[in-house]
């Protein structure tokens, strides 16, 4: 490892240099094949230069953690649970410099990548403890002198992917259980925040989790990452723990099925936000603004379609119309205030720019619409440099049918549908109308809207009163559909997939006792006491 001094981007720091992670060793420095990550806000900015990981590398780093599980999942849950206590603390005491890392590799506002960073720290805490319970059961048996008991235990490897745009977060709701829970891991972040991966990475090194039980292979999807997703076909994986979009974890999907393994998918998605006709509006345009806009929509709770009652639909768009003026798009690393950044990488800002296409096939209405930010045309207030970074600004398209493609496309950036309907039925019908199901929200105040929405809606996760953005890390987060296959992150549900349940049967009887064959029955008779009071049989 070494950092490279970064002389075109220097005002923003320097660039590390680095190999894969396996065993405690870095492993192909001198790769040919290396990809590098830039600063979307000033692509001269060179944040980290990285070797492609090949099968070579996954296959060994996968072996690495083979056997490091052997003496891992040995450790006492509580001692494993003290080195996560251990993350949470320097995770706490770096949360600053780690903050402006993440938002100069992505992009993020900081006191969004602040709250990335701070996420990792509550599920650190909340799994610290957790080591001195992940509780199994005792349960009582059908005979005599024999006890059941519960016990969850550790799976394998775990190969974690994920994506970019909350590049600690997400990967500390897998790799913190996992690793509480006794399993080793072979992690492939994202291409677009490799170098906040691999500061995020030695932390579990300073924390005192032994080398072999994280490791880290960095490299693209498609060559490193499926190579990753290819090593459950060699039988070098026990368990996979997908982020990204829906396509890709489809395929995950597919390969871990024929493995008869239980992946988590935590996908895309186009998630709806219901505003009716009593709704406090002030609130809700506030809160559609930041669902839609904030982190410029590369959010998987990014709000897709803003269905409006039409009786209030045009107050609404003015309202919201009003506040997207005040807005301040720029460059996080030197404006603490921006509104968003730019896109974090060229390809979001390309399928972006194309998504107005399916607003013309759709018909819709262009109220704004985004394009990329040129020099000397930049919006008032804006503060990056528009030539060097990846600007847009934002869009709105009113008048919207929830059939269109439009409206069925997730596009992962600063863009909304208006969707205007007559009653709480379409409301309803609208915001399940997507093949997604991420997360949800309803502004309202009347409890039977409250109620149905709650539970009519088909998302993973629903707001009332506020933004489809928004996770807690004691709180089950993930979705149904298109977005997920049920699996959660987070709180203890997330042990689930981690664990497996092992149950054992202890007989002291000393003698052969057999359940179901041999189990004692009870004698009864009729209830002739209360047949009396009892109305006569007809
Ligand atoms: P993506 O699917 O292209 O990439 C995600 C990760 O998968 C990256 O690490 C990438 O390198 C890897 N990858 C890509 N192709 C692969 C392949 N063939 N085999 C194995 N790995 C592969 O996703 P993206 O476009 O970079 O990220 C945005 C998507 O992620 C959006 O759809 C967003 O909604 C979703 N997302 C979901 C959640 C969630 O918790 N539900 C959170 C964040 C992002």
């Amino acid at each position: 490892m070494q950092f490279r001094e970064n002389p075109k981007g220097s005002q923003y720091g320097r660039t590390l240099v680095v190999g894969h992670w396996i065993g405690g060793k870095e492993v192909g420095e001198k790769a040919k094949e290396r990809f590098q990550s830039l600063n979307p806000a000033w692509r001269d900015d060179v944040v980290g230069d990285f070797p492609v990981g090949t099968a070579k590398d996954v296959e060994q780093a996968c072996k690495t953690a083979r056997d490091a599980f052997k003496a891992w999942r040995t450790v006492p849950a509580p001692i494993r649970g003290e080195a996560i206590g251990r993350l949470g603390q320097l995770l706490r005491r770096e949360k600053e410099r780690l903050s402006q890392l993440l938002s100069r590799e992505i992009g993020k506002p900081l006191r969004e990548a602040r709250g990335d960073v701070q996420e990792a720290i509550d599920t650190a805490s909340f799994f610290h403890s957790e080591g001195r319970r992940l509780y199994g059961q005792t349960v009582p048996s059908e005979l005599r002198r024999k006890e059941l008991e519960t016990f969850r235990r550790p799976l394998g490897v775990c190969a974690i992917i994920t994506a970019g745009n909350f590049p600690v977060a997400v990967p500390s709701w897998k790799m913190i259980p996992a690793v509480l829970c006794g399993n080793t891991v072979v992690w492939k972040p994202s291409e677009d925040s490799s170098a906040i991966a691999w500061a995020f990475a030695s932390l579990f090194r300073a924390a005192g989790v032994p080398e072999g039980v994280v490791n880290v292979v960095y490299g693209p999807g498609p060559s490193t990452g499926q190579a990753l997703v290819d090593a459950i076909d060699k039988g070098l994986v026990d368990k996979i723990s997908f982020t990204g979009s829906s396509a890709v974890g489809k395929r995950v999907g597919e390969v871990a099925g024929r493995n008869l393994q239980v992946p988590s998918l935590e996908l895309g998605g186009k998630n709806p936000m219901v505003v009716m006709e009593d709704a406090d509006l002030e609130l809700a345009v506030t809160g559609a603004i930041w669902s839609a806009y904030g982190t410029g929509g590369q959010r998987c709770t990014s709000l897709g379609n803003l269905i409006l009652h039409k009786k209030i639909a045009d107050k609404f768009v003015k309202r919201f119309l009003d506040q997207v003026k005040t807005l301040h798009m720029g460059d996080p690393s030197f404006d603490e205030d921006i509104t968003y950044g730019p896109m974090i990488n060229e390809r979001f800002l390309k399928r972006y720019l194309e998504h107005h296409k399916m607003a013309e096939k759709a018909g819709a209405k262009a109220l704004l619409v985004g394009e990329r930010i040129k020099k000397g045309k930049e919006p008032k207030k804006f503060t990056g440099d528009a030539e060097k970074g990846l600007y847009v600004t934002p869009t709105l398209y009113d008048n919207v049918d929830i059939n269109s493609e439009l409206a069925q496309t997730e596009v992962f950036g600063p863009t909304i549908n208006i969707i205007r309907v007559a009653d709480f039925d379409e409301a309803i019908a609208a915001a399940n109308g997507t093949p997604y199901g991420l997360s949800s929200s309803i502004y309202t105040n009347d409890p039977v809207y409250r109620h149905r929405f709650k539970t009519e809606i088909t998302a993973g996760m629903t707001s009332i009163n506020n933004t489809t953005s928004g996770a807690e890390a004691h709180l089950p987060f993930g979705g149904n559909g298109w977005s997920g296959n049920g699996t959660r992150e987070s709180g203890i549900w997330v042990i689930d997939a981690y664990t497996k349940w092992q149950c054992v049967n202890i007989d002291d009887s000393g003698g052969l006792q057999l359940a179901q064959i041999e189990t004692e029955g009870v004698e009864g008779g009729d209830p002739q006491d209360i047949d009396p009071l009892l109305p006569s049989k007809t």
